[in-house]
């Protein structure tokens, strides 16, 4: 349920609100807007008086939430939620380029991509240590020392990291990783989403294979549930009947995502088409439809890359294609 109060109430009037409903064993969320301030409720809201609600003073409307997914409804948050870290920031008109190799392989590796990277714009360096690989005989990653090869590169270039977790008991290797994605396997592993918003670290959730709108935004729901608000949704392609590309990628899902809900949400054009020669056009239609972002594998050595070599990116294409998105976005602004 939602209240929105009057212009002009005051802070104490609206904390006095708050107490009363907090009384009434709801959860009360704050939206302070320019013009409006909104109130979500959440818990038993089927014992409120709406009539009575929504007859006070200060109080302009009440509504009921009828979807499922309330703290990520734009209902709830009319406002674009903008994720800061450090510099960069994402949403609400910020648009961030994450950028990286699928795994990290070595100290050379890592770093030389991150350089190459950032110089060509990217705000955000990503790479694997912890990958989830259709084959156990495939290379797994390198775990905690890739974590640390990942360290050394913010350190070298200053970019944040944004790096997945498969295991909630790795999350102490994490402490100093800027954003922790959340692979597509594990989009619904509820308990590592649960565990996940506990913390105050932004979560990257990436659409499962098989999943609908709804399904992706209740995970959303899951982090937000336990209080971690910094979710970045991505969608990565999903599976259908076509298996030209590796996956099908729904642009559909960007302005959709944009009405229901305040969350910023990124494409990932690299497992979405596992083809280089359809990243960029994809990338530039992730854009164009008002995507916050987007993820591109980018590596030095593609044909010898351990992981994903066939969507990767060369530093050198990565630079043509960021200036590319950089004229639509100037285009559609
Ligand atoms: C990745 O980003 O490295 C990855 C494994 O992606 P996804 O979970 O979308 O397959
Ligand atoms: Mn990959």
């Amino acid at each position: 349920m939602i209240a929105v109060l009057k212009k002009g109430t005051t802070q104490a009037q609206m904390e006095h609100l708050i107490a009363w409903l907090r009384a009434q064993n709801l959860d009360v969320h704050v939206s302070q807007g320019e013009d409006y301030t909104v109130l979500g409720l959440i818990g038993d809201t089927g014992k409120v008086d709406m009539e009575l609600l929504g007859s006070l003073d200060i109080v302009e409307s009440v509504k009921r939430v009828t979807e499922s997914f309330k703290q990520c409804n734009r209902q709830f948050h009319p406002d674009d939620t903008v994720i800061s870290v450090g510099e960069a920031k994402i949403g609400g008109g910020h648009f961030a380029m994450i950028a990286g190799p699928c795994s990290v392989e070595n100290e050379d590796q890592i770093i030389g991509v991150a350089q190459a990277v950032k110089s060509a714009g990217a705000q955000f360096l990503r790479g694997g240590a912890f990958k989830p690989r259709t084959s156990p005989y495939d290379f797994q990653g390198l775990g905690a020392e890739g974590i640390r090869l990942l360290l050394e590169a913010k350190r070298a270039t200053g970019l944040p990291i944004v790096t997945e977790i498969m295991n909630i008991n790795a999350l102490d290797l994490f402490a100093e990783i800027d954003v922790i994605q959340v692979g597509a396997r594990n989009m619904q592993n509820f308990d590592l989403l649960k565990e996940l918003g506990k913390t105050d670290k932004p979560i990257l959730l990436k659409r499962g294979l098989a999943n609908t709108l709804k399904e992706f935004l209740m995970s959303a729901e899951y982090i937000m549930s336990e209080g971690n608000q910094n979710v970045i949704l991505c969608e990565r392609g999903i599976r259908t009947f076509d298996t030209y590309a590796r996956n099908t990628l729904d642009l559909t899902v960007v302005p959709m995502i944009h009405e229901l809900s305040h969350l910023p949400v990124v494409v990932d054009p690299s497992h979405a088409t596992g083809k280089i020669k359809l990243i960029p056009p994809m990338a530039m239609a992730a854009v164009a439809c008002g995507a916050d972002g987007v993820m591109l594998e980018v590596h030095n050595d593609p044909i010898h890359a351990l992981c994903d070599g066939a969507q990767s990116l060369k530093p050198d294409q990565f630079a043509a294609l960021a200036g590319k998105m950089r004229i639509i976005r100037e285009a559609i602004q």
